[in-house]
């Protein structure tokens, strides 16, 4: 298995914006964020090569509803600017324990637990629902070599991801 990788979609960061509150601000770059679905409160620091972003308050870097932490690069990736004290539940959350890919590479599809798949692509759908969860009470070992396996066979590589 191997380390998950955030690749910084910013998905998370904007559908958990609501949760996440400023309650205090003790410089321009040093403030007091209140986490609602875990009550955890804390002081958070804005890195400081990342200053300069978290001060664009306007769309694209930054729009009403997502974190008021999160901003987004010119290149379009998101950046945590306060990554170095971010909260626990944004240190130790992960979008997905598998990701799958076709022949060139694409990420294809996404699993979370065991699951439960995202793909728009209707032949991973078809594989992953008629062929994959059927075997989904397997030990966790037989069920994730059956994944590897049976994506294989039918041209599609997959990382999975320690949890
Ligand atoms: S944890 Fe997942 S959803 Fe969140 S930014 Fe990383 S890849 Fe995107
Ligand atoms: S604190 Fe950082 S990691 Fe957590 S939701 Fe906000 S931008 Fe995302």
């Amino acid at each position: 298995m191997a380390e998950f990788p955030c690749t910084r979609c910013g998905k998370c960061c904007i559908s958990l914006g609501r949760h996440m509150v400023l309650v205090k601000s003790v410089s321009q770059f040093s403030h007091t964020l209140q986490v609602r679905v875990s009550g955890e409160t804390l002081p958070v620091q804005v890195s400081p090569r990342d200053r300069d972003l978290f001060l664009s308050r306007t769309p694209p870097a930054y729009e009403p509803g997502w974190c008021p932490f999160l901003r987004r690069e010119e290149t379009g990736a998101f950046v945590c600017t306060i990554h170095s004290s971010r909260p626990r539940i944004c240190r130790t959350f992960q979008c997905c324990t598998m990701r799958i890919f076709d022949q060139e590479g694409s990420e294809v599809g996404m699993v979370k637990g065991r699951r439960s798949l995202s793909t728009e692509d209707p032949r991973v759908r078809r594989i992953w629902d008629d062929e994959i969860v059927p075997f989904s009470t397997l030990s966790e070992d037989r069920f994730l070599n059956h994944c590897r396996s049976v994506l294989a066979v039918n041209g599609y590589g997959c990382e999975i991801y320690d949890s």
